[in-house]
């Protein structure tokens, strides 16, 4: 079978285009649109996207500001600050950069973001609209699986409503902020969903469930953990594990994913490398749904597009 690559970073420059060109339109319309992120405390991952999201936003033309509270801070400051974004007009989306210090509740802090500006999806409000198959905002993580398996597909000539129709997605990972939404978004393509966590893998074997997938997804943040072994023969296989990895010889830190590529991608019909699969969409999608909130808080949500 040969192998095709998923390239996220191709799909992740197309989708930049789309964004750009809505944020145009947007500031043409006189609407104000601005991201803000906080983080608590000194954290590499947190520190990492934090850049990230500054540099898309600088590329998109998008306005963007930086929080940042030390890792003594109490849930009062917290709030504090999260009332004072709230309230900011320039800034129509919100993201809090995880992990919070363990002091802190974030589910405390969650439930304090103006649902309008929770573009993450984060607030049990917006997180119930996910589940009930009718989102406000997409979360970025899953969004951006989906985005590339749909692209992808479209470029392979499947056809995308028959494909999910006959397909058994499998998720690896139940957190609420990738695994969770991942799962809805294979409902909402009518497509036959499996979830698995980490005791379901250690009862039975993750192999079990994981070579029946059509489509299987990963998200568990452990380096390594599917090999071929898991995998059915034509499989397309979407890893979301981003995990540092120290070569031994060289002391150099490298990103990995939750899937071992060289053995995997040979029994795979597609498969997404890290970094460069799902990685680079997640930035884009973040300033995306930062549009959409303008348009939302404005009262003039855009009638072409999906969330
Ligand atoms: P998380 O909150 O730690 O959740 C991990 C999930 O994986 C949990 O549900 C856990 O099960 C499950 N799990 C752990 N080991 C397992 C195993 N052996 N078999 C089956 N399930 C297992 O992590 P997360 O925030 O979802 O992130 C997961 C990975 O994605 C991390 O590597 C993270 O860095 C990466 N990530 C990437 C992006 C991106 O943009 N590409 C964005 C976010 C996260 P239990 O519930 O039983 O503990």
């Amino acid at each position: 079978m040969t192998v095709r690559l998923i390239d996220g970073r191709a799909c992740a420059r197309e989708l930049k285009h789309q964004v750009a060109a809505e944020a145009k339109d947007l500031r043409e319309d006189g609407m104000r649109c601005g991201l803000a992120t906080l983080s608590v405390g000194e954290e590499f991952s947190a520190a990492a996207y934090q850049r990230r999201l500054l540099r898309v936003s600088e590329e998109l033309d998008i306005a963007y500001r930086h929080r940042h509270l030390p890792g003594d801070a109490g849930l009062d400051d917290v709030l504090g600050t999260i009332a004072r974004l709230n309230a900011d007009p320039e800034v129509s989306g919100i993201l809090v950069l995880r992990p919070l210090p363990p002091h802190i509740d974030e589910k405390v802090v969650f439930r304090a973001l103006d649902p309008l500006k929770d573009v993450e999806a984060v607030h049990p409000e917006n997180a119930g609209l996910l589940a009930l198959g009718t989102p406000r905002y997409v979360p970025s993580t899953a969004a951006s699986v989906y985005h590339l398996l749909d692209t992808w597909l479209d470029s392979v000539g499947e056809d995308r409503a028959d494909f999910y129709h006959r397909s058994l997605i499998v998720v690896v990972g139940r957190s609420n902020n990738v695994g969770k939404p991942a799962v809805s978004l294979g409902y909402a393509r009518q497509a036959a969903v499996e979830s698995i966590d980490e005791w379901a893998s250690r009862t039975v074997g993750i192999g079990r469930h994981t070579r029946r997938a059509d489509v299987l997804v990963v998200a568990a943040g452990r380096p390594g953990l599917i090999r071929a072994e898991h995998i059915r023969e034509g499989a397309i296989v979407l890893d979301v594990g981003i995990n540092p990895w120290t070569d031994p010889e060289t002391g150099t830190v490298h990103m990995v994913g939750d899937v071992d590529f060289e053995s995997t991608a040979p029994r795979a019909w597609g498969i997404t490398p890290v970094p460069g699969g799902v990685g680079p969409i997640t930035d884009v999608w973040l300033v995306r749904n930062t549009v959409t909130a303008a348009r939302n808080l404005a009262g003039r949500p855009d009638p072409r597009r999906n969330p």
